[in-house]
């Protein structure tokens, strides 16, 4: 077992995961691993995983856990991973959760804390529409919104009584102003033993 936190953030879209994700692995001196950045990069570079996923994130949709696990399992095996991670928006099926608990293993490492980023539904569909506006995501209206969010109650909620108990889950609300939320976050994994290194 290697030392590291082990971090990941679930919570719907739109709870500002992205923004917090960032703020906790500096804080904890370790790489964000988020799925959704790396499909976009993919897709933009036009890659051939790019070309393959597009349309999928278009329409909000998942990408096949085939898919996804592969390229999640090639980024924890990467050396900076072997210090810890905290992984935004994966993973979001049961599947997927199967799969990191099996990649983990193999290197006697398992998960530290799951923070539940916690919004309610208005809030969450008001700051993605905000999104939309602002950076122009082509899953960011207001069908695929609604899509996103409800695949996100189908398939990841359930997600969070799996982890709960498991004994990992550290629930967080997500509203508020964004440095508030971080301290809340920061202050509530120092409360259950996982304490930031900087
Ligand atoms: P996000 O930025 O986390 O909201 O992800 C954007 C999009 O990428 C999602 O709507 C999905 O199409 C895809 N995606 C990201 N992570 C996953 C995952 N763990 N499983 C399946 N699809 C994903």
């Amino acid at each position: 077992m290697t030392s590291g936190t082990r971090l990941l953030l679930i919570g719907p879209p739109g709870a500002g995961k992205g923004t917090q994700a960032s703020r906790l692995a500096s804080a904890f001196g370790v790489p964000t691993i988020s799925t959704g950045d790396i499909f976009r990069a993919n897709v933009a570079n036009e890659t051939q995983l790019g070309l393959k996923v597009k349309a999928i994130l278009d329409a909000g949709e998942y990408v096949p856990d085939d898919i996804t696990n592969a390229i999640v399992a090639d980024r924890l095996r990467e050396p900076d991973a072997s210090a810890g991670f905290l992984l935004d928006g994966y993973p979001r099926t049961p599947e997927q959760v199967a799969e990191l608990d099996r990649v983990l293993a193999e290197e006697h490492n398992g998960l530290d804390a799951v923070v539940q980023l916690d919004a309610n539904t208005d809030e969450v569909v008001s700051r993605l529409v905000k999104r939309a506006e602002e950076q122009g995501r082509a899953d960011d209206t207001d069908e695929v919104i609604r899509h996103r969010l409800s695949l996100y109650e189908q398939q990841t909620a359930p997600l969070i009584e799996h982890f709960a108990q498991r004994g990992l889950l550290v629930r967080v609300d997500g509203l508020g102003a964004v440095d508030e939320v971080t301290e809340r976050i920061l202050s509530a994994l120092a409360e259950f033993g996982v304490a930031a290194s900087r």
